[in-house]
């Protein structure tokens, strides 16, 4: 657990010391779970945004992309079921004042649980061995058993307080459960209440009347209100989908793990609409795809898992998550649901205008249903970073920090070193950037010896260093660096825009 929190300390702190991501407002003290991305953060932010827009739009043809508004016409939130039900249940501890979500509380202690069942497997492993049989042990074994009761009853409990909105049942269960305030060690809770997430502003002066609007807290909803528009000027023909990547909004009541869980953060989203009945299909296709994705960036399987849902949104008739294992565990990155028929069909009700498609090879109308992708681009930023940042252990006894960023997605491809700020190996070396700068994001650097600067570029994952020497003068070639190995290779420097292409892998899915 120490490890762990100083893994997620060195996360934050390598942030920000090399640009990409600073605190909001830090001159003012910050304002709670908002961060601004700086000069390299931005950069890989756009680049994973792009690496999954071209994974949707560009590698299939039935998807296509939109930009909708963050403001949108209030009803579309009473519709979708926000108004009356974006809700988490929170509770404060009357000791230490701190705020915590019950459902977040409660789901704590059965990971708790669930690692006292992990720990007991692993002793087990240890002493059997190979003719170790996990199956049989966790079905035999009395205090996996005991343990795995907990719970279940727990659990039983926990989802039915949930189905029926029985906030004092989750209180009584986080007394039953004794289950103590981390910061003041009481059990002094208050009543659980419910707290809406959204965001509300209002729109127009107040003069002439206002209206209350609502920041978007999803961006899906600007893709179901645009569903006809898309589908007629695109003449779209299910099974088709939306895309879309934009800002979202929600009050978290406990937002504390850095830009895990902001107030202000990034969806990527993809409405996928299919004939009414295929909809389970398509959910196993798009979970499997999704997978594909993730696992094209290089980070091992093991890191992911799926965590199918027992508990469905009122909308849904499948849904799952992907988890990445975080440096604080394994956590949603990404959530695919089966939101059936229910977006649309809502908005038809509230709206008016019918919002069906006409199947010219059943000869019929219907409303389609929809599989729903929807990943945090910050989170995604956040899984991405914290894999990649490595201390390691040199030769000499020296410790290097690398991110070990995929190539397609570090800020910069390629940095241009001249070995020395003299001899016109600065004049060559800008040449070189010149050359090379309409294909690949650079950077140049003449300051401090060549060995500091390869590990500043270390540090910030730019996966090869282009060192301009004096030989290069004569023989036209450079020295190149690869960040992960640290080999050296000569290239002429009439090849490296191919090397650079060919080693800074384009997308693949498949
Ligand atoms: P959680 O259970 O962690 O609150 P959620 O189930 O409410 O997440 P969804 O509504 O399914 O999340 O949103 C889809 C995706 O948007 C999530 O998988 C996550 O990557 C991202 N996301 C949601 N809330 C936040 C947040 N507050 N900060 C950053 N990313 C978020």
């Amino acid at each position: 657990m120490a490890n762990q929190e100083e893994a997620f300390k060195k996360v934050v702190s390598h942030a920000k010391e090399y640009g990409y991501i600073f605190p909001s407002s830090e001159i003012y003290d910050g304002l709670a779970a908002v961060y601004d991305y700086g000069q390299l953060g931005v950069e890989l932010k756009n680049n994973i945004k792009q690496y999954w827009w071209k994974s949707m739009v560009q590698y299939h043809e039935n998807i296509v992309g939109i930009d909708s508004a963050i403001f949108m016409h209030p009803s579309i939130w009473k519709a979708s079921g926000h108004v009356d039900a974006f809700n988490d249940p929170l509770i404060d501890n009357k000791d230490s004042k701190k705020r915590y979500r019950a459902d977040v509380l409660i789901e704590d202690h059965i990971a708790k649980i669930e690692d006292k069942i992990k720990k007991e497997v692993e002793k087990a492993q240890k002493r059997f061995g190979d003719a170790f049989n996990r199956e049989q042990f966790v079905s035999t074994n009395p205090r996996v058993l005991e343990h795995q009761a907990k719970i279940d009853e727990i659990t039983r409990r926990y989802s039915e307080c949930m189905n029926a909105n029985d906030l004092a049942g989750l209180r009584q269960l986080i007394i039953d459960l004794e289950i103590a305030c981390p910061i003041s060690g009481t059990r002094n809770w208050t009543e659980v209440r419910q707290f809406n997430l959204m965001f509300a502003t209002k729109m127009g002066s107040v003069s002439e009347g206002s209206d209350t609007i609502y920041l978007r807290p999803e961006t899906a909803q600007g893709i179901f209100v645009n569903f006809l528009n898309v589908q007629k000027s695109g003449r779209m023909k299910v099974p088709f989908g939306i895309a879309q990547i934009g800002k979202a909004f929600r009050n978290e009541i406990v937002a504390r793990q850095f830009i895990f869980r902001m107030r202000e953060f990034e969806q990527m989203e993809m409405q996928f609409f299919v004939r009414p009945g295929e909809e389970l299909k398509w959910f196993e296709y798009w979970k499997a795809e999704r997978l594909k994705w993730h696992l094209s960036m290089g980070i091992p399987a093991e890191k992911y898992r799926y965590h199918d849902h027992e508990k469905l949104a009122h909308y849904a008739n499948a849904a799952t998550d992907i988890e990445f294992e975080f440096p604080f565990g394994f956590k949603e990155l990404e959530g695919i649901h089966s939101r059936t028929d229910f977006d649309l069909t809502r908005h038809s009700e509230f709206s008016g205008k019918k919002l069906q498609y006409f199947d010219s090879e059943l000869n019929e109308n219907y409303t389609p249903y929809v599989i729903e992708t929807s990943i945090g681009v910050d989170r995604t930023f956040l899984a991405v970073f914290s894999h990649a940042l490595k201390e390691e252990t040199l030769e000499d006894g020296s410790v290097r920090s690398v991110l070990g960023l995929p190539a397609v997605l570090a800020p910069y491809k390629a940095a241009v070193l001249p070995l020395v700020k003299k001899d016109g190996l600065p004049e060559k070396a800008r040449e070189i950037f010149d050359m090379l700068k309409f294909d690949f994001m650079l950077q140049y650097d003449e300051k401090d010896a060549i060995g500091r600067r390869y590990r500043r570029q270390d540090a910030i994952g730019t996966p090869y260093c282009i060192t301009v020497d004096n030989d290069t003068l004569s023989d036209n070639s450079v020295t190149v660096r690869e960040r992960d190995t640290m080999s050296q290779e000569r290239i002429p420097i009439e090849n490296l825009k191919t090397y650079l292409h060919q080693h800074i892998q384009p997308i693949s899915v498949q």
